[in-house]
């Protein structure tokens, strides 16, 4: 299947989903996760009609951008942001999912270039307590919200998350359940927030019935993933 075909499939996907969970069509925003797939495999998703990307390592992504500067791409920041790499983010992305300390939001802020616009911000919340992710706990979440608001550069649009994984499907919900749960709880608060950032290809269904409104999108459009890139040698280094 072409890359176009699957995005098509995928569009499908959703659709079914917000319409089986009563959501107005179109409620749902496709991210598509290019991570380790090359410049050629993100424009043929453009040429599909594809405008919103997600990337996790920057390096790479610093590379795609570059090929594909013509391309009218929204680029989505969705790995672990290191403190040395807050300047080149901040000035090469429209948004970052996976904000979890206030020493990162606050080099973002500073460093966000102005004539940008403020950047978009999720905070990315560790649902399943897992250690090896990021995140923060729900606990967590009432303090840092406060902080980052107060940021002049940065516009906190809502939560992420990427839950452990889950053998039986009838309990994906669980953890999305929860993100709707402290997403509902920080708006009845005063919060403006509009971005739940749940589902990925296996559990889109389940993260779409809990209000998810940017799934995250990788497999199920591209195929398998490339072997992932070496972490460059000096940590310096773009
Ligand atoms: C890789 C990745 C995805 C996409 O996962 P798929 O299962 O390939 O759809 C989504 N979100 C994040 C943060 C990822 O790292």
């Amino acid at each position: 299947m072409t890359i176009s075909q699957r995005l098509k499939q995928v569009r499908s996907r959703i659709h079914h989903a917000e319409q089986t969970a009563g959501r107005p069509a179109g409620s749902v925003c496709l991210m598509a996760v290019s991570k380790t797939q090359s410049p050629a495999a993100v424009a043929a998703a453009y040429r599909a009609g594809q405008r919103h990307f997600g990337e996790n390592y920057l390096q790479e992504a610093i590379a795609k951008q570059r090929c594909l500067s013509n391309y009218r791409v929204t680029w989505h920041f969705i790995g672990p942001v290191q403190s040395n790499k807050t300047q080149i983010i901040a000035s090469r992305f429209s948004w970052v999912h996976s904000v979890d300390r206030m020493k990162i939001a606050r080099r973002l802020n500073q460093q966000r270039p102005f004539d940008l616009g403020p950047l978009n911000i999720c905070l990315q919340i560790n649902i399943d307590g897992e250690e090896s992710k990021s995140g923060i706990s729900i606990e967590q979440l009432p303090e840092l919200a406060d902080e980052i608001s107060s940021l002049p550069n940065l516009r906190l649009r809502g939560l992420m998350t990427i839950p452990a994984i889950r053998k039986d499907t009838t309990s994906a919900s669980t953890p999305f359940r929860k993100m709707r749960n402290a997403f509902h709880n920080l708006v009845t608060k005063g919060y403006c927030l509009d971005t739940l950032s749940m589902g990925m290809s296996d559990d889109l269904e389940a993260a779409i019935t809990e209000d998810s409104t940017i799934v995250r999108i990788g497999t199920s459009i591209f195929g398998p993933r490339r072997i992932s890139q070496p972490a460059p040698a000096d940590p310096n280094t773009v």
